[in-house]
């Protein structure tokens, strides 16, 4: 697909330099050209800021008839409208919440034999509800004036993908209404499930996929164990590395935001905070107070970043824990778009994994924009989708208990890619670590945590159980008179932290399942432990566990 022998090839250049003014092609930017307009069904996998956009605009610009774009965000679609418009480009779109007698304007010129615009953007509830629109996009198919199909941010079709959209679900029909028609699907995040699930949801036929590689050399990337004070170790942190830099602290609530701007204030950063309960125009003022440098570090939920292009970010720290690999890898992706050296740092502590859980399981977790749209309504689905959650976040905890593995390998494995770790060159905590690592065989100490979670009646905390089973004699251990259980203290001989490296991997690997409670009236979450029977069985039928430890601990 790279040859330069397409009947179109000198369009292309020629259109790049002059009115995109690019003087070349990024990677596969040529070959995904190629593909689609020979009239194939493409599927591309592109990371951020790789130049998917041109793969499609310049195809629409150099082809007869309209492109129908569909995208997920309003703003992101102004944004692209506003830079076709000054490469004079005519473009339109049109969304629910528009006047209707612009979309009727917009409506009447697809109707045209003239029809101007070479791109249509429509959201895709648009697509799902509008019978209006699939007419006049039909009548456009007739007049065989339309050109070609994409779908931007395609993992929204994906329930098993971070940003499900279930409006992105609708979008099949398009391909059972225009078979013909070239459809191009693109992301810069899929899994392998995810992209099957798209390309059947879409309806792909002999769909040709580019994918290149997700590995972000000039992001260096570590798990600190977070503590009380993790607060005062972002400020050192930031003061030590990058100092005076550009950078985003990802949190969880918009407490925490504030919290930690009016922290980092008070160490004398400039910083500020951003969140969805905030208005658009004060969210607006901070987003470009940061973009012109008159701040440098903002503390934000995930809904900020899409769309946002600032080339000099030099650390993406989060403050607590990312709900999926996925969306973890996207939002460290806003660090360092101009190849120069950034952080990535990432506090962990368990409890936030409990938080986290509680969290998504309320709804009250904040999304990107792009799924703030999601439907509760439908039951089935919901249950499904807070399954895929708990999973991916459990993926998550798995990626920052493993203190061993390359991080690199770890992210890139979750998008099905394979990556040798010597190509790391100890730019990540796992690799930079000089500590050699023995296997220990942790068997009997997971049935004996599996026990006495037993017999403790499957009714207390993670936290409860280490006390126990180290021989705590804490008010809360006597309380319960569980100082009397048989395996209490029963793993008093092992080194810190061994036993609840144990333990994590026990909820991690489904054995053992954290059960979030209701909070109380403060607010607070607690969680018992229960035991998954059913894996459980397996445990001691004969199935050993080995786990890679530092050589210090025997
Ligand atoms: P994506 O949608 O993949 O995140 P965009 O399409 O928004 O990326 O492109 C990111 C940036 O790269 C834009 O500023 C765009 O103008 C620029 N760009 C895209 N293709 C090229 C190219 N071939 N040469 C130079 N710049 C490019
Ligand atoms: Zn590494």
């Amino acid at each position: 697909w790279s040859s330069r022998d397409f009947p179109w090839t000198n369009k292309l250049e020629v259109n790049n330099k002059k009115v995109f003014g690019n003087h070349s092609f990024r990677p596969n930017q040529r070959e995904v050209i190629n593909a689609t307009m020979s009239g194939c069904d493409v599927f591309v996998l592109m990371p951020t800021g790789g130049g998917k956009s041109l793969t499609y605009q310049l195809p629409a610009l150099i082809c007869p008839g309209v492109t129908l774009v569909i995208s997920p965000l309003v703003s992101l679609i102004q944004d692209q409208i506003m830079h076709l418009l000054q490469a004079n480009i005519t473009a339109a779109y049109l969304s629910a919440n528009m006047e209707w007698t612009e979309q009727q304007e917009i409506l009447r010129e697809l109707n045209s034999d003239f029809c101007k615009y070479k791109l249509l953007y429509v959201t895709p509830e648009k697509v799902a509800k509008s019978d209006v629109l699939l007419r006049h996009l039909d009548s456009l198919h007739v007049r065989e004036l339309l050109a070609r199909i994409v779908i931007d941010e395609a993992h929204c079709v994906s329930q098993w993908g971070h940003d499900f959209r279930p409006d992105y679900q609708g979008l099949g029909i398009l391909k059972q209404k225009f078979p013909n028609t070239p459809v191009l699907a693109l992301t810069a995040t899929a899994t392998a499930s995810v992209k099957e699930d798209v390309v059947q949801a879409l309806g792909l036929v002999n769909c040709i996929v580019f994918r290149q590689s997700f590995n972000r050399p000039n992001l260096w990337y570590s798990v600190i164990p977070k503590t009380r004070k993790c607060l005062e170790d972002i400020d050192k942190f930031i003061r030590e590395n990058h100092f005076d830099e550009c950078g985003i602290i990802y949190c969880l609530s918009r407490m925490d935001c504030e919290k930690a701007a009016e922290k980092l204030q008070e160490c004398g950063h400039k910083c500020a905070f951003y969140h969805g309960s905030m208005d658009p125009a004060q969210r607006a003022f901070v987003q470009k107070q940061w973009s012109k440098d008159e701040i440098n570090i903002i503390c934000a939920t995930v809904a900020f970043g899409m769309g946002i292009n600032k080339p000099d970010v030099r650390f993406v720290i989060h403050h607590s824990l990312p709900k999926s690999i996925e969306g973890y890898h996207q939002e460290c992706g806003r660090a360092g778009r101009d190849g120069q050296r950034s952080s990535c740092v990432l506090y962990y502590s368990y409890s936030d994994y409990i938080r986290v859980k509680h969290m998504i399981s309320q709804g009250a977790i904040e999304q990107s924009p792009m799924t703030s749209g999601y439907n509760r309504s439908n039951m089935t689905n919901s249950a499904r989708i807070l399954e895929t959650n708990s999973e991916n976040l459990l993926r998550m905890v798995c990626y920052c208990e493993n203190d061993v593995d390359c991080r690199r390998l770890l992210q890139l494995a979750h998008f099905g890619e394979k990556f040798n770790s010597s190509t790391c060159q100890k730019t990540c905590d796992n690799c930079l670590n000089n500590t050699t690592f023995i296997e220990k065989d942790v068997t009997e100490i997971a049935k004996q945590l599996v026990e006495l979670v037993k017999l403790t009646g499957q009714k207390v905390s993670s936290f409860h159980i280490l006390e126990v089973y180290r021989g705590s004699l804490s008010q809360m251990v006597k309380k319960h008179r569980h100082e009397t259980v048989s395996l209490h203290g029963a793993g008093k001989h092992l080194a810190k932290g061994e036993a609840s490296r144990v333990l994590h991997h026990l909820v991690v690997e489904d054995f053992l399942v954290e059960e979030v409670k209701k909070s109380d009236i403060y607010g607070s979450v607690s969680s018992i432990l229960k035991v998954n029977e059913f894996k459980v069985r397996n445990l001691f039928a004969g199935r050993r566990i080995i786990l890679r430890f530092p050589s210090s601990i025997k």
